[in-house]
């Protein structure tokens, strides 16, 4: 399969851009500038700072929170509910040293985003979908060169099974709806796919999500999607190297959306006008 992908090279349609790349792409970088690539800018170029949105915060510390577990089932050591527990609170807290502050209205606020997120990592660990043999990997970070992607590739998945599927997960605030999960997931499940191709010589045979729901009772639920075939292949790696390219050339614009109801720029936003973030290819 690897062979036949590679043996059809094909290009994007679009320039190379030698001078000016990215050094690198991921899955994460090309679907934020895809989806605005002012926010984008705001967020990876200016390195505006502000507060944590506190779903972010939860999810990040369920996500540290997991990795202790996976890694405890791969290296053989203590994966118990109460030292994962208290992985948990661990990185909650440093998370909000390090990272924060994050946007809780008051502590009343900040206890039940912890305990959500507890009740969550609690409910997966519980679940039949909490890895039971040793996984093949776990946070690995892969970076490959990719045909017809002028920039390598980066990605950093959450847990590779015995089988090599690449799985991600994700905290949700509402059940997800499987089908346009993994359409929405698309960039980065592919991404993966390419990257552990090229890395290992084997195809996965499914891309999964696993989504945390933190409802009042919290729900852990599996959303497989077959492996690309070339065409679901060809169309990522284009809107990779859409991503990449306008990057290059410092393309940044308002893309207004129902994505505007929780963008935290909508000043910096309103202030735009064309041109006014050209500096950096100026410079
Ligand atoms: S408000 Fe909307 S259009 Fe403006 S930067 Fe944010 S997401 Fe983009």
């Amino acid at each position: 399969m690897i062979a036949s992908f590679e043996d059809a090279r094909f290009t994007t349609g679009l320039k190379p851009h030698a001078q000016t790349l990215p050094q690198h792409i991921s899955p994460s970088a090309a679907k934020a500038y895809l989806s605005c690539s002012l926010k984008f800018y705001f967020e990876r170029v200016a390195c505006i700072r502000k507060k944590t949105p506190p779903a972010l915060h939860l999810g990040k510390a369920v996500h540290a929170a997991l990795q202790a577990f996976h890694l405890a089932r791969w290296r053989g050591g203590d994966d118990s509910p109460e030292t994962i527990a208290a992985a948990y609170d661990v990185a909650f807290i440093s998370l909000e040293r390090e990272e924060g502050p994050v946007n809780f209205d008051d502590e009343t606020e900040r206890e039940k985003c912890r305990l959500d997120g507890l009740r969550v990592v609690a409910a997966y660990l519980d679940s039949p979908e909490a890895m039971k043999e040793k996984p093949r990997a776990v946070e690995v970070l892969l970076k490959e060169e990719i045909p017809g992607l002028s920039v390598p590739l980066t990605g950093a998945m959450d847990l590779v099974e015995g089988n090599f599927t690449p799985v991600d997960f994700k905290s949700a605030a509402a059940k997800p709806d499987p089908a346009n999960a993994a359409f929405d997931h698309e960039i980065q499940l592919v991404s993966y796919q390419l990257l552990l191709e090229v890395a290992t010589g084997e195809s996965p045979p499914s891309l999964d999500l696993v989504f945390l729901v933190k409802t009042k009772t919290p729900l852990v639920i599996r959303v497989s999607s077959p492996p690309a075939d070339a065409h679901r292949k060809r169309r990522v790696v284009s809107l990779l190297e859409t991503a990449v390219e306008g990057i290059a050339n410092n393309r940044h614009h308002p893309q207004p959306g129902m994505h505007c109801s929780w963008c935290q720029y909508k000043n910096e936003c309103i202030a735009w006008l064309p041109g006014s973030y050209q500096e950096r290819r100026a410079a």
